[in-house]
């Protein structure tokens, strides 16, 4: 090591589930011995007792869990009768699966462009997608924030359109007052370990208040029973585990505090991109009227050519997680070439995956380390003295 070299600040990650695992140890490792005490592993009543805490912190009458936010999906859109011949309309910056269980289920999905400001469907550019096709509108809570759902309701109703809400990012967030889970004809959240209430391993939930459409996603995920071995449709293997519903519950109970921890984080970004005068570099993610977000993602925009980029490497060679959701949009990837969709077709989208990056917001996150987050982009920006960049070594 170099005479006088300082010992290296500690890097920080983009998300610690460590962190967050050592204070829940305890109730975790008593959830997870009762299931294995009972033996009851696949749905059973601790997936019921799970579903029934679901359907009570979102406000909603049903909640039916299954593997994953992507079979959350798909069993909503089957749920829901769409499949060949039906188009559904999405956002086309999102992750992958919203679009794919669209695909999967025969459906075809129709993108519209996104409103810059909250990166989510912009209500002012679906009328014109809806055909006679149209069957359903899907939008997507991106990085923890509703879309703007009043002009979506109203043309919901208007064209007899269900409601299709990809939460997978938004648990806890809401609109009007009202969580997500409440906001469409379906809702779907995901388990997924990164998500904002993680289990351990994959697993989804779906809500409604529809009861009869309850019933059908109850048997679409015991493939198509109906009861003693009786199969009116072919549905899927997807099911929630115990073990997956006794994580989650005990999770559940702090996720209203992980989340005021993530909004904290929030503003206090906002103050130390002031203080370091880094607010032309950088657009922050503004909270829109009538939300509360949970912030899975915090996610800036750095506008620029080449400077996203050019400024992520330089957090990577700091050790400072740092990550791009999403680099490319849905239109532009390749399965979807026979869409027909062009570059340009979605400039926002498109626009978004070059400018956006995503920095740690996770609730453990330290003032300490979210100091050395704003430092490192002050630094790899030239806006603090070149003897403070830490090189690689
Ligand atoms: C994570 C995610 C999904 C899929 O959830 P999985 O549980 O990973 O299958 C769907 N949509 C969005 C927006 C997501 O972020």
């Amino acid at each position: 090591m170099a005479q006088g070299s300082q010992s290296a600040p500690a890097p920080v990650p983009l998300i610690d589930l460590v962190a967050q695992y050592q204070t829940i140890e305890n109730e975790i490792q008593d959830a997870v011995q009762s299931v294995f005490a009972n033996q009851s592993f696949v749905l059973g009543d601790l997936v019921t007792e799970f579903e029934q805490d679901i359907a009570k912190y979102c406000d909603n009458r049903h909640a039916i869990g299954c593997a994953s936010g992507t079979d959350a999906l798909i069993l909503a859109l089957m749920a829901l009768d769409i499949g060949p011949g039906d188009e559904v309309i999405t956002s086309p910056f999102t992750f992958f699966a919203t679009a794919s269980s669209i695909h999967r289920v025969g459906a075809t999905p129709v993108f519209v462009d996104i409103e810059p400001d909250g990166f989510n469907l912009d209500p002012t550019k679906v009328e014109a997608a809806i055909t006679k096709r149209t069957k359903a509108i899907m939008p997507v809570h991106l990085f923890g924030q509703t879309a703007e759902m009043d002009p979506l309701w109203r043309l919901a109703v208007e064209h007899k359109l269900a409601i299709v809400e990809d939460a997978a990012q938004a648990i806890g967030a809401a609109y009007r007052g009202r969580r997500t889970g409440v906001l469409g004809t379906v809702a779907c959240f995901s388990f997924f370990p990164t998500k904002n209430l993680g289990g351990a391993g994959d697993g989804g939930m779906v809500t409604t208040d529809d009861a009869d459409l309850a019933k059908r996603l109850r048997s679409l995920r015991v493939h198509g029973d109906v009861g003693r071995y009786e199969h009116i449709e072919v549905g899927l293997n997807s099911r929630l585990d115990a073990l997956q519903a006794a994580v989650l519950q005990v999770k559940l109970r702090h996720l209203d505090d992980w989340s005021d921890s993530r909004r904290a984080n929030a503003e206090r970004y906002e103050k130390l991109f002031a203080q370091y005068g880094l607010t032309d570099i950088a657009t922050l993610p503004p909270t829109l009227p009538d939300r509360t977000h949970v912030y899975n993602q915090y996610v800036l925009r750095v506008p620029g050519d080449g400077r996203r980029d050019a400024l992520l490497s330089s957090l990577r060679e700091q050790e400072i997680g740092a990550a791009i959701y999403y680099p490319k949009a849905l239109h532009q990837q390749t399965c979807f070439a026979s869409l027909g969709y062009q570059l340009g077709d979605f400039p926002e989208a498109e626009k978004a995956c070059r400018e956006v990056l995503a920095l740690p917001i996770f609730a453990e996150l330290t003032n300490e380390q979210q100091d050395r987050v704003v430092e490192g982009i002050a630094n790899a920006c030239g806006r603090l003295g070149s003897n403070t960049i830490r090189r690689a070594a």
